[in-house]
């Protein structure tokens, strides 16, 4: 399923290397090589950004539900807020932000991510209620603009359909082989551990910088306070690696066609004049270029979780 092999090139009187990874379940590769600066680590100021006037903090001008359909105009409860999406990505797109306008890394935890998940999973329900067809969902997570964010204040978007994205559409398409694929990560070096349930590695070719996958062992309804409790230790050691920019990604269905799971990758840091961490062997070869292994991560995500 793994295959790697190294490429060697003499750069002005020295060897050069690139590692290359091919991983043939997700059938793509990654390379592996010295710094590039694709993974910007500097910590800049942005207090003029935190400071500027947010929407998400004037709930009146957000989008409503019908209220005759949800019982709400917004879901809500002590830590978040759930609204539609007045972009919706699919037939069901809602938006759940945080109630604190802006929240660093280091400072979530596992109470205020739990209830934000509560709402997203409420909304499925209503979702689930309302249009049988709507199978697979996911729960999405843009924190701050170089991962995407148009809005500085802290949200995650729910995403529902009768059809797949290309990324689950892959897991579908032959799901003991990817049952195989967890199996394979669970016995190697880069096994992080199973902690609250919730079986914990970094890939052999991530999809990005400090990749940690976690499966979930169960129903993804059933494990919400576990997925909270593992994601605010993720996002703490991406904290203490000074990284304060990242995507999370729950995948699942109302179905069992997709074994609940999710995946977080850190982006470039919150600087004014970026290179952006994509360029073509990302964005037109499908092809990752990392500056660390994953075996590394997973070394620091241990010790981290440990102390
Ligand atoms: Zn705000």
């Amino acid at each position: 399923m793994f295959q790697k092999w190294v490429e060697k090139t003499i750069v002005l009187g020295e060897e050069k290397t690139v590692e290359v990874r091919k991983d043939s379940f997700w059938k793509r590769r990654v390379r592996i090589m010295a710094r590039v600066g694709l993974e910007i680590t500097s910590v800049e100021n942005f207090d003029e950004v935190i400071n500027k006037p947010c929407v998400f903090c004037m709930p009146e001008k957000l989008a409503k539900f019908d209220e005759k359909i949800f019982g709400k105009e917004m879901l809500e409860n002590e830590h978040a807020f759930l609204f539609p999406n007045i972009n919706p990505y699919a037939a069901h797109s809602a938006v759940c932000a945080f109630k604190k306008h802006y929240i660093k890394p280091g400072d979530f935890n596992a109470t205020m991510i739990e209830n934000n998940l509560e709402l997203c999973m409420k909304y499925l329900e209503k979702v689930r209620e309302m249009d049988e067809k709507a199978k697979y969902f996911s729960i999405n997570w843009n924190y701050m603009m170089p991962a995407g964010a148009s809005i500085l204040h802290p949200h995650m978007q729910v995403v529902a359909s009768e059809h797949p994205t290309t990324y689950m559409e892959k897991v579908m398409e032959d799901k003991n082989a990817f049952k195989e694929y967890v199996r394979e990560e669970v016995k190697s070096e880069r096994f992080v551990g199973s902690v609250d349930n919730i079986e914990i590695f970094t890939p052999f070719a991530p999809f990005g910088f400090n990749e940690i996958v976690g499966v979930v062992k169960g129903s993804l309804n059933g494990n919400i306070s576990n997925i909270a409790s593992v994601l605010e230790k993720i996002i703490s050691y991406y904290a203490s690696i000074d990284r304060n920019s990242f995507n999370i990604a729950i995948y699942s269905s109302f179905d069992d066609s997709i074994p609940p799971h999710f995946r977080c990758i850190t982006r470039q840091n919150m600087v004014k004049y970026y290179r952006n961490d994509c360029m073509f062997f990302e964005k037109l070869h499908e092809e990752v270029i990392l500056e660390k292994k994953p075996e590394e991560v997973a070394r620091e995500l241990r010790k981290f979780l440990k102390t």
